[in-house]
């Protein structure tokens, strides 16, 4: 049987890519991060993209994501951090997940106030961490992020964890809700 696939989401500074590697440990997940795939690319356009805050538009974010998707054993279980964002993601990965014969499974959701993500990210200093940009994120979470979390909200699927505290915190609330 092909693997589950679980998605971790939350605003900037939430702690969202930090507590996917600690599951992924913890219960053997594949993690894949769509920023860290984007970051890692060497295409300057997607850089600016990132640098500026905005969202890098869903046909590319899809295209190295199924490319990375592909090369994992279908029988192993995946946790996609930061994907889908957009609603036409959440659209793309219904069907992308019918071809593979996949099916989704948990959709985590880890919140935090955005005082608390500002004072966080504030001392991580990544490329796309200045203030404005850190505001523009967050902006981008609430406006095109927040209703495809609201879309999943129906099913059962969804598990919402208060991101306040250190990352054994979360890691634990994140534990027990499973
Ligand atoms: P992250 O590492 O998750 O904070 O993502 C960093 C940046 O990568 C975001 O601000 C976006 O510019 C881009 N990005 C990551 N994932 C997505 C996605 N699913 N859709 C669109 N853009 C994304």
């Amino acid at each position: 049987m092909a693997g589950l696939v679980d998605i971790i989401l939350g605003p900037p500074g939430s702690g969202k890519s930090e507590q996917a590697s600690r599951l992924a440990a913890s219960h053997r997940y594949v993690q894949i991060s769509t920023g860290a795939l984007l970051r890692a690319s060497n295409d300057s356009a997607i850089k600016a993209t990132i640098d500026s805050g905005e969202l890098e538009s869903s046909e590319v974010v899809e295209k190295v994501l199924l490319a990375a998707i592909e090369q994992i054993d279908a029988s192993l279980p995946i946790l996609l951090d930061g994907f889908p964002r957009l609603k036409a993601e959440a659209k793309w990965l219904d069907q992308a997940l019918n071809k593979l014969g996949r099916e989704l499974g948990h959709i985590f959701v880890i919140n935090v106030t955005e005082a608390e993500a500002l004072k966080r990210l504030e001392s991580r200093g990544r490329s796309d961490d200045p203030k404005a940009v850190i505001k523009h994120r967050w902006q981008e979470y609430t406006t095109q992020t927040e209703p495809v979390i609201s879309s999943y909200r129906h099913d059962g699927r969804l598990i919402e964890i208060e991101g306040a505290g250190t990352p054994e915190e979360v890691a634990e609330r994140i534990a027990a809700s499973l």
